[in-house]
């Protein structure tokens, strides 16, 4: 018997485990200011030379025409549904369904994806007016907007 036929016979061991990687990562002038400003509740974008297109969450390079990004403006709070889903996965772990959205800011001309509370899921629609609500003790990240809920 050839040893590649007893090696298909063989059941292959599987183990379980998992493994915690810690990371740093250098944020970069764009994601530096962003963060920054919205430690302090405020949300902005960059704005496109070229196409006008404000981008949310801002972008050193213009996603339509990779143009260099020189403007900043101020975005939102409030913001339009474009998007939505909501996750029942594992209800009994989180309590409760939690939605997710694709949001557009007033303003932006990009959407991004964030949470939504305080929300019916049968109410829930495209082009739903939704407003920030920040976090209480800002960390510098995504999550100093911590939710969204209907206006
Ligand atoms: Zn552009």
């Amino acid at each position: 018997m050839e040893s590649t036929e007893m090696e298909s016979r063989e059941e292959l061991i599987v183990y379980e485990s998992s493994m915690r990687i810690p990371y740093r990562w250098a944020a970069g002038t764009i994601a530096a200011r962003f963060y920054r400003e919205l430690a302090q509740q405020q949300l902005w974008g960059t704005r496109c030379p070229r196409s006008q297109k404000v981008l949310f969450p801002p972008r050193k390079n213009c996603n339509c025409c990779l143009q260099e990004t020189t403007d900043w403006v101020t975005v939102g709070p409030q913001a339009t549904v474009t998007s939505f889903t909501v996750a029942r996965y594992n209800v009994a772990l989180l309590n409760e369904p939690t939605t997710y959205a694709l949001l557009r800011l007033d303003g932006a001309d990009t959407a991004f994806i964030h949470r939504l509370k305080e929300v019916d899921p049968t109410q829930l629609h495209i082009g739903m007016r939704v407003t920030a609500v920040f976090a209480v003790e800002p960390q510098g990240n995504i999550l100093d907007i911590d939710y969204f809920r209907p206006v």
